[in-house]
């Protein structure tokens, strides 16, 4: 089996020895060790401020993306939301939910993000705005000096949703003047679904002290009192958690540049191997993360379904609309340039016959 999903995506070997032990009894000072050091180096990965806060949550990202709308921005807030696809929709479906009065950038499928786009939403008002780093469903990086420029301009609060990009495209809270960074375990982190990490700079700790939040298992405020002691108000994935600190310490000896690197050379080596195949890569700003095709005069669903029965390999169908047009091969996990030639052989063959 291989899998060119977005995520989950293939584990490393240490990571999956590690997902076959016994769970061990986490109430320790061993365990919060552990997770204080997991702290120190998801902030250090992503250029959070020394005075930043981790929060380790058991969830999937959209629960975190959820939790952070919930515990950061309140009815008084206006928040402007980049959507150019499904999950910055998700993000405005969120906003609704709890009333957390909203506007939507809308994006074409595959377009970038310009200035002339927020131009027009300059100085009217907003105290906020949500992004997701890269639009997954399409595959498109937004730039982040340009939404820097833009909410240094409007003095907004910036919601970051980097899971995606996270260890593929690089990203600095303090360069990009962000306060909220979400990532979610099972993308790039090549660990299994389950755990999401906010981290909170003061500016959002200080929104989320002041946050009188109707929700138990999601109220930050508790999350941010026990992790001073390396622990969580409930039990979270301890598996995860532990695997978590082996995949840190990988990337820490590896070096971030290196990692990023990796990811970009499989993204460029796949994107060569398929050129000649009749596709097109209708991202105008491709993540290093992942590559959405989109075949000439061929159904995409139906190659992702071949691709999985005959082949055993996963990639990426896309929802809604696009379900015809396009499908995504990720570059993320434990896969190499020899993956990418049995992909590219397993393509070569589908779609001459799909
Ligand atoms: C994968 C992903 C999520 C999280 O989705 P879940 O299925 O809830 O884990 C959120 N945002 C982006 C941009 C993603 O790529």
């Amino acid at each position: 089996m291989l899998n060119f999903g977005v995520g989950p995506v293939m584990m490393h070997q240490d990571v999956l020895a590690i997902g076959s032990e016994q769970i061990p009894y986490f109430r320790t000072p061993e365990f919060s060790y552990l997770v204080l050091e997991n702290e120190r180096l998801l902030k250090k990965l992503v250029g959070a401020p020394d005075s930043s806060r981790v929060i380790f949550l058991t969830s999937s990202g959209t629960g975190a993306m959820e939790a952070v709308v919930l515990n950061t921005l309140t009815s008084k807030d206006r928040v402007l939301v980049v959507n150019g696809g499904s999950f910055g929709m998700r993000f405005k479906k969120i906003c609704d939910i709890y009333g957390i009065p909203s506007t939507e950038l809308r994006l074409g499928f595959f377009e970038r993000l310009t200035e002339e786009h927020l131009e027009p939403y300059t100085d009217k008002g907003f105290t906020s705005l949500l992004v997701n780093v890269h639009e997954t469903s399409t595959g498109v990086l937004y730039n982040m000096r340009v939404i820097r420029e833009f909410c240094k301009a409007n003095r907004l609060f910036l919601v970051a949703d980097a899971i995606s990009s996270f260890l593929a495209d690089p990203f600095d809270m303090k360069d990009y003047g962000v306060s909220v960074t979400i990532l979610s375990s099972q993308k790039a982190l090549a660990l299994p679904p389950g755990m999401s990490y906010v981290i909170v700079d003061r500016n959002a700790q200080e929104r989320i002290s002041c946050n009188p939040v109707r929700s138990l298992y999601f109220n930050f405020k508790d999350y941010l009192r026990d992790g001073t002691r390396g622990q969580t108000p409930y039990t979270p994935a301890v598996s995860v958690m532990i695997q978590l600190n082996r995949r840190l310490k990988m990337i820490e000896a590896k070096g971030l540049p290196n990692v990023i690197g990796e990811v970009a050379a499989l993204a460029d080596d796949f994107r060569q191997r398929v050129a000649d195949l009749p596709l097109t890569m209708p991202s105008q700003s491709p993540s290093n993360a992942m590559t959405t095709l989109m075949p000439i005069s061929r159904d995409a669903y139906q190659i992702v379904r071949l691709l999985k029965d005959q082949h055993g390999i996963f990639v990426a169908p896309n929802g809604g609309e696009l379900r015809h047009r396009v499908f995504r091969v990720g570059h993320l996990g434990a896969i190499s340039t020899r993956d990418n030639v049995v992909l590219a052989e397993a393509l070569r063959d589908t779609i001459l016959k799909a």
